[in-house]
């Protein structure tokens, strides 16, 4: 199977830790330009460093995914690497509680980050995507096809993201750009890590403490396959649980 991206340029977002971070070093290593985004200017330009030293294509933009200004500098940014053909919206947070806790503050920041910095986002790269056509990967969520107790307000981010993603697909097959899916379940990341309500912290540890869970190279493994396809195929959706996850 044929996974090179050699003269691809690949913007990920939320490329300082976690899945984001596998993507950026995965893509690189199968040969792809990489333009890593985050917030954590420090963690972005450490992993471009350690990326450059390998002999990666490589580029450290600090941005914020909720904030327009700061994707557009992105866009100018990225452009020193080459026209960018490749997306993978991965920024996100997950703030579960239970509904009835009112944490409206952090329900606010889980849309602005996981739904409305991802519409800016795409709209903010997408004239260099459909200019020669390119890929838009998006990181929905087993959350995004089920759903738990405290985790509504997630749910709603990531189905969100399921149907705009689909939406997009259509729009955008006559500029030859593929929008795809990525669904993980269970993923060792620091994503659990900023869960504040105590009730949901513990009952997220319940359901996965003990079990082998995804490690991250296991999603941007599948990112890779899906964006390496010859242009007849497009993979629309991968779903990938740990394989003890009910
Ligand atoms: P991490 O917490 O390790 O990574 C999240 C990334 O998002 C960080 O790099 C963070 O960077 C970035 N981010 C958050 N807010 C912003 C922002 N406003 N602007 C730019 N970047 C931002 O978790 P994961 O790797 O697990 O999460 C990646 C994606 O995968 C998320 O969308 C998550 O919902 C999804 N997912 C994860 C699962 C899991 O079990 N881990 C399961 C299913 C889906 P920084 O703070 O530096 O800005």
């Amino acid at each position: 199977m044929d996974l090179d991206l050699t003269g691809r340029v690949a913007v990920i977002t939320g490329a300082s830790s976690g899945i984001g971070e596998a993507t950026a070093r995965t893509l690189a290593a199968h040969g792809a330009a990489v333009v890593l985004l985050a917030r954590r200017g420090d963690r972005i330009q450490a992993i471009q460093q350690e990326l450059a030293l390998e002999g990666h294509s490589a580029l450290a933009i600090e941005t914020d995914v909720t904030d327009a200004a700061s994707l557009q500098r992105a866009v100018v940014g990225a452009r020193e690497l080459g026209r960018v053909d490749l997306l993978v919206n991965n920024a996100g947070v997950m703030l579960l509680s239970p509904f009835d806790e009112a944490r409206v503050a952090e329900w606010k920041r889980m849309v602005d980050t996981n739904v409305t910095g991802v519409f800016l986002t795409t709209n903010a790269f997408l004239d260099d995507l459909k200019d020669g056509g390119g890929d838009i990967v998006n990181i929905s969520s087993v959350a995004g096809r089920t759903t738990a107790k405290n985790t509504s307000v997630y749910n709603a981010t990531k189905w969100g993201v399921v149907g705009w993603s689909d939406a997009l697909r259509q729009e955008l097959i006559e500029h030859d750009v593929r929008v795809g899916l990525i669904e993980p379940g269970a993923v060792e990341t620091e994503l659990a890590g900023h869960i504040a309500s105590e009730a949901a912290a513990s009952v997220f540890h319940d359901r996965f403490d003990g079990m082998d869970i995804l490690q991250s190279v296991d999603i941007a493994d599948a990112i890779l396959y899906m964006a390496s396809r010859p242009k007849w195929a497009a993979v629309n959706e991968i779903l990938v649980r740990p394989s003890k996850q009910p």
